[in-house]
């Protein structure tokens, strides 16, 4: 039973762990995808559409095809003074609004400085085209505009932007390292926490096991010695503590079911009641301490008689002794009670005051008979009573012993008891 606890309570445990491990496998599973979601948005949207490179190169490639085709059309007057005017005006607009929009993106404080820089050149290069604007709106050719100084302005704002480009990309690049960086740290340390925490589960539950595991141990030794001291109590509660034989109390539990058994198997059932002869003139005459030493004496010869497992021996009280013995028929029951007699008899305890013997003897009546269901179980005892005190009356040392157990005997059949001296 206690095995069975300690099994179901192992299997709990087990199981609380095994859901534990799942739980937080899960949890690592499910935390793995989502990071790497996140990772992968931060990864597009920081460092692939928001990296304001483009807004830079669209300033560039104005500056580069479109101003400067345009200015140089004009001075070979491929292309209207008015044209002129509409494509600066549009282009300085386009690029005034890059700009805007390249500036709105988050900068560094270092890369602040060098924006300013660029700013500046920008509108520099912008208030020529300008100047150029306003000359081609009073509708004048440029055909005396110096060309080379339009390809250096060109070429300036070129290095300028570019080194701006470079700059960004190199950025990017550099954040997008950190950020990986910090992205592998981050999943090392998830993991070891995890491993850790599930470390401590296990170690947890482990210590939890062998504490239950120890009490259980515990309380299985207590029970047992529970049962062994409760069965010690129960030898004492049944054990007349003078002679060591059962007692009485015992007598009243042993009689009942060896009664039934027998009358199960239908099998001889015989009771003997002993009573030692003239006990009250030995105590006076020896004292009480020598009569408790004639009891024990007389009750160790009992024992040593009956030697049988399933002979039973009880003192029943003072110097009354009762014996149960089973699957034996009437001679050799009368056998058993004339050896008794002889054994007590020839253990000569010296009893001067007995009229019947030197030494100390005993009266026994005997009542053997086949058990069946008529067998009332009161009988036996009252009837071994009266065979005592038959064996009594005619004259002590010796058995009576009968086979009638109906409730009332004829006079007649009385007489036919047999005495034993
Ligand atoms: P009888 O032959 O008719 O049996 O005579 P008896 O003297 O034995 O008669 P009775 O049964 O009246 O006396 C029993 C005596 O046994 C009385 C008591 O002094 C003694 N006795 C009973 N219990 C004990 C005991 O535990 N120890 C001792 N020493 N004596 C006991
Ligand atoms: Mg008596
Ligand atoms: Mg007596």
């Amino acid at each position: 039973m206690q095995l069975i606890e300690a099994f179901k309570l192992r299997s709990k445990l087990s199981f609380l762990f095994i859901l534990i491990t799942f739980g937080l496998i899960s949890i690592v599973i499910m935390g793995r995808l989502h990071i790497e979601a996140m990772k992968k948005n931060i990864d597009n949207v920081y460092f692939g559409s928001l990296v304001p490179v483009t807004e830079l190169n669209e300033i560039v490639q104005t500056y580069n095809n479109r101003l400067f085709n345009t200015i140089y059309q004009s001075k070979r007057q491929e292309i209207t003074p008015t044209q002129t005017t509409h494509e600066i005006h549009s282009d300085l607009k386009y690029i005034e609004n890059k700009w805007k929009i390249y500036e709105s993106h988050f900068k560094r404080d270092n890369e602040k400085k060098y924006d300013i820089y660029v700013g500046l050149e920008i509108k520099n290069i912008n208030n020529y085209f300008t100047r150029i604007y306003r000359v081609t709106k009073n509708g004048r050719d440029l055909k005396a505009l110096n060309i080379n100084i339009l390809e250096r302005k060109i070429a300036l704002i070129n290095t300028v932007l570019e080194k701006l480009i470079h700059y960004e990309v190199d950025m990017a690049s550099y954040e997008r390292k950190i950020f990986l960086y910090n992205y592998t740290q981050s999943k090392i340390q998830l993991g070891v926490i995890l491993i850790l925490i599930m470390l401590a589960i296990f170690t947890i539950s482990l210590y939890v096991f062998r504490s239950i595991q120890k009490d259980q141990t515990q309380l299985e030794l207590t029970t047992k010695k529970l049962k062994k001291a409760n069965k010690k109590l129960e030898n004492v509660s049944y054990t007349d503590s003078l002679t060591g034989l059962h007692n009485r109390r015992y007598f009243n539990h042993v009689y009942e079911r060896e009664v039934k058994r027998a009358k199960r198997s239908i099998s001889y059932i015989t009771f003997m009641m002993l009573d030692i002869d003239f006990f009250k003139q030995y105590n006076d005459t020896y004292g009480h301490v020598e009569g408790d030493y004639a009891l024990k004496s007389v009750s160790k010869v009992l024992q040593d008689t009956l030697k049988r497992p399933s002979d039973y021996v009880f003192r029943l009280g003072g110097e009354e002794f009762g014996v149960l013995v089973t699957d034996t028929d009437e001679s050799n029951s009368a056998k058993l009670a004339r050896d008794i007699c002889d054994a007590i008899r020839e253990r000569k305890l010296k009893h001067e005051k007995s009229t019947v013997n030197e030494f100390v003897t005993i009266s026994i009546g005997v009542v053997c008979c086949m058990a069946d269901d008529a067998l009332n179980d009161a009988i036996l005892i009252s009837r071994a009573d009266e065979m005592l005190y038959k064996a009594k009356e005619t004259g002590r040392d010796r058995y009576v012993i009968t086979s009638n157990v109906s409730a009332a005997i004829p006079k007649t059949d009385a007489d036919k008891d047999a005495i034993c001296a």
